[in-house]
């Protein structure tokens, strides 16, 4: 495995969130190693960008099969590590299989486009005249010169841009990372890859397994480093991307400071849902369950704001809060478990001084609102409000806010007014409700009678607003890590 640590400068515990035991360790690279993480990864693009689609396709379909092999291996590494529980660990697994094979799928039809040149006569006629010869006529009864129009060939090329800066978050160590790695990869490009602080291990163990599909030594380089050097990274003008996924305060940091570069970002949310009165309240009070409290609710697209119809208020709210009582909280690594800790204590104490603090400003907690160490009791709280941090900023834990709306239309207004718009999840079997929605409920992506988690690897996905910029899904993210060279042939 490539990682650019001859001489770390030191070694990180990397601990479990749930109970403070060491799951590994991990070397940290200096400013040399990050240097020489450049250089590598400046050699690898040299490799990867000459090599044909097939061998490409095949290092990632391999790399799928080798992750099938060692599935658990995978399971029980992100659960320790990241304090993801079982069952959604085996989701984020199975995931990144479809994700690796969809690149290797794409990796062999993504191309570019024969764009037609003989379109316009006065411009062809300006587009070939001599410099001496004056303007040129075109005689429309003149065959030979008429077809001489369609001798020119225009062709789109897509091509590799160089060695892609990937920063990832700690809450999908494995299928968000190949979110850029596998399309990166697909492409042609090289990365230069640096995981959360908190999950690196399996990005080590991902990294291990593309070197035994076949992956060139040089092409991917992974980077556990400070943040310091990883700005580094950002600033260095030989990277022509940065692809960021993160909390919005570090992704617009990022471009602030990325000179040149193509940059994406994939950032947080405060995602909501409106339930309607026509709506199936179990089955939206279920996934409003799965998409806010579920795995501590650290989701980027998870639910956090639900704003229900009054007539169907009182029994939303009890299937709500019965189903979150019911949820089985505690150790990630034991079978059955639905909400264990968040990433950390640091985080966890964060949480629950905004619940205090909404409490303070008016709040009730319907369920849920107390702290363990790093686990925060799966909560639901009413009477919010958008002066509320648990309501205007991402919380980030399993705390959803549950308010009554005297129409669906007041639920859409509500809910579109935030600074973000990463996805959101409208219950209603009002066709028409809900595509007039989406003309105004500025967001990336929109689940008609779902949650906003609902997302399959090959969808376009990304944020408007504060939430992000460019869109990731393998093909979208393969074009926006390839650049257009047009090329024109003439033989006329
Ligand atoms: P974070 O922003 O704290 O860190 C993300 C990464 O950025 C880490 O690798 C971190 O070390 C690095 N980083 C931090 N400061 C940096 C700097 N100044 N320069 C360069 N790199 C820097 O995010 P997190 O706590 O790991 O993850 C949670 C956040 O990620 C949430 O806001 C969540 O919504 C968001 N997220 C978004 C998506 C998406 O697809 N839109 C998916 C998952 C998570």
């Amino acid at each position: 495995m490539n990682l650019s640590v001859n001489s770390p400068i030191r070694e990180d515990d990397i601990l479990s969130p749930y109970d403070g035991s060491v799951v590994g360790r991990m070397p940290v690279a200096g400013e040399a190693e990050v240097d020489a993480a450049v250089e590598k990864a400046l050699k690898g693009f040299e490799v990867m960008r000459r090599l044909p689609r097939f061998i490409r396709a095949d290092i990632l379909d391999r790399a799928a099969d080798i992750i099938d092999d060692r599935r658990e291996e995978f399971v029980r590494l992100i659960a320790a590590e990241a304090g993801k529980p079982l069952y959604d660990a085996r989701g984020e697994v199975s995931r990144s299989l479809f994700n690796l094979r969809n690149a290797a799928r794409e990796a062999r039809a993504f191309s570019g486009e024969e764009v037609p040149l003989d379109v316009d006569s006065a411009v062809f006629e300006y587009q070939t005249s001599n410099a001496d010869g004056g303007a040129l006529k075109l005689d429309r009864a003149d065959l030979d010169t008429l077809a001489n129009l369609g001798r020119r060939v225009g062709i789109a090329r897509r091509f590799p841009i160089g060695p892609i800066l990937a920063i990832t978050p700690f809450n999908f160590p494995l299928n968000l990372v190949l979110h850029k790695v596998a399309p990166a990869l697909a492409v042609g490009n090289s990365v230069i890859l640096k995981p959360a602080p908190q999950t690196p291990l399996t990005s080590k163990l991902l990294a291990e397994v593309l070197l035994e599909a076949g992956l060139p030594e040089d092409a991917l380089v992974v980077v556990h480093c400070d943040v310091p050097l990883a700005e580094k990274l950002v600033r260095d003008d030989r990277i022509p991307m940065v692809t960021f996924t993160g909390s919005a305060g570090v992704g617009w940091h990022i471009k602030s400071i990325a000179g040149k570069k193509k940059v994406s970002l994939e950032l947080g949310g405060n995602g909501a849902v409106v339930v309607s009165d026509d709506a199936d309240i179990s089955f939206a009070a279920a996934r409003c369950v799965r998409g806010g409290v579920v795995y501590g609710g650290q989701y980027c697209i998870g639910v956090q704001r639900i704003l229900v119809h009054e007539k169907v208020y009182d029994r939303f709210e009890e299937e709500l809060v019965s189903r979150v009582r019911a949820c089985a909280v505690g150790n990630p690594l034991e079978e059955g478990i639905d909400v264990g800790p968040v990433i950390d204590e640091r985080s966890a104490i964060r949480i629950e001084s905004w619940i205090d603090e909404a409490v303070a400003q008016g709040a009730r907690v319907l369920t849920g609102g107390k702290r363990d160490r790093a686990v925060i009791e799966p909560t639901v709280l009413t009477d919010t409000t958008m002066d509320m941090k648990v309501e205007a900023e991402e919380i980030f834990g399993p705390v959803v806010t549950l308010n009554k709306v005297a129409s669906a239309e007041e639920g859409v207004q509500r809910a579109a007014n935030s600074r973000y718009g990463l996805q959101g999840g409208y219950f209603t079997n009002d066709m028409r409700a809900a595509f007039r929605a989406l003309e105004t409920w500025d967001v990336g992506g929109l689940m008609i009678n779902d949650v906003p988690i609902y997302r399959i690897d090959n969808m376009p996905f990304g944020g408007w607003k504060d939430s992000g910029l460019g869109r990731e899904g393998t093909r979208y993210a393969m074009e926006s890590m390839s650049d257009i060279k047009f090329l024109v042939f003439n033989y006329g």
